[in-house]
């Protein structure tokens, strides 16, 4: 199975710089929790995917997203491929009493006498699915989808329409893979195949978190940050001591570097960035810089700094799946 290499807790290192004052905390925090909810919907549904391939030779992209600016993006939890067939699963860990309409598509949840709608499962699929296709190209396998329910608590309406996506609890799915056709197509090479799809995916990169989450840079509490887990450090003497876990933080100075182009945008000064680590002096940014993750723009008074994008995912192999 590969995983893109993580990215995706940005929100949370974000939020432990946000004053818990802040007007925009409590929304921050609730995302947070939805991303977390999400991120151990998927690991429920991993291990069930491990039992039901076990015993047949599959690859499994887990969180594969691709953009392509200005015309659309796509984000598909699980792209199982086998000889046999190709599978996209949307994984959903939402808790509470869910109905699913069709006309408007939309999902309704209903928790501790709160109604909130959300987006349709169905609809979404149904627009990954004719994209993906598009990127499949010709190939002979077939393209089997399923919306995986991963919230052991929920209670879902049944449907009063005909469902565009089998909808599944994630202890179905080891029985539904079974179902699936097993005949292998014989012009198949199945590695290629996923390396090509591996090769379109792009990174899941978010710049100005302050902007897309309305804080101004201004508001965010200034140090170093822990990165093992995110919270912030406290300066004693000259070492920064992480709050929580205890850790020294001072060797991760060019990862708090890199956040704060995360958090304030891919074009920063040094003004601004002493902004939230007051300490950066110009000589701290060389390495990065040397290495390619930064770049320098300007001339000595109005010098900025910015980040160089990864254009391609950086794929992590998790098992031999
Ligand atoms: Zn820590």
């Amino acid at each position: 199975m590969f995983s893109p290499e993580p990215q995706r807790n940005s929100l949370q290192m974000f939020l432990a710089r946000v004053p818990s004052t802040h007007a925009s905390y409590p929304l921050l925090l609730s995302m947070k929790s939805n991303q977390l909810a999400g991120r151990h919907g998927e690991e429920r549904v991993l291990s069930y995917l491990q039992e039901a391939l076990h015993n047949q030779s599959a690859y499994v992209l887990h969180d594969f997203h691709m953009r392509i600016p200005n015309a659309y993006s796509i984000q598909i939890d699980f792209v199982i491929f086998t000889k046999s067939y190709i599978l996209l699963l949307e994984v959903k860990n939402i808790k509470g009493h869910i109905r699913l309409q069709h006309a408007p598509p939309q999902l309704v949840r209903t928790l501790d006498g709160i109604v909130q709608a959300m987006d349709c499962p169905f609809t979404q699929m149904t627009r990954n699915v004719m994209h993906f296709k598009k990127l499949l190209g010709n190939q002979s396998v077939p393209v089997y989808t399923a919306i995986v329910w991963a919230n052991r608590s929920a209670v879902i309406d049944p449907l009063m329409f005909e469902a565009p996506h089998p909808l599944l609890f994630v202890k179905q799915l080891p029985a539904f893979i079974s179902n699936l056709p097993n005949e292998e197509s014989a012009n198949v090479s199945l590695r290629p195949l996923v390396r090509r799809i591996q090769s379109k995916a792009t990174p899941f990169w978010q710049t100005n978190m302050c902007e897309r989450y309305s804080v101004s840079p201004l508001d965010l509490l200034n140090g170093m940050q822990c990165m093992a887990c995110y919270s912030m450090a406290k300066l004693f003497e000259k070492t920064w001591v992480c709050m929580n876990c205890k850790c020294r933080v001072n060797s991760m100075l060019p990862e708090n570097i890199c956040l704060l182009f995360h958090f304030m945008g891919e074009n920063l000064s040094m003004q601004m960035l002493q902004q939230l680590i007051p300490s950066l002096r110009s000589r701290n940014l060389q390495d990065l810089i040397q290495s390619k993750r930064l770049q320098i723009s300007g001339n000595r008074r109005n010098r900025s700094y910015h980040t160089v994008t990864p254009k391609q995912v950086k794929w992590m192999e998790i098992n031999n799946k």
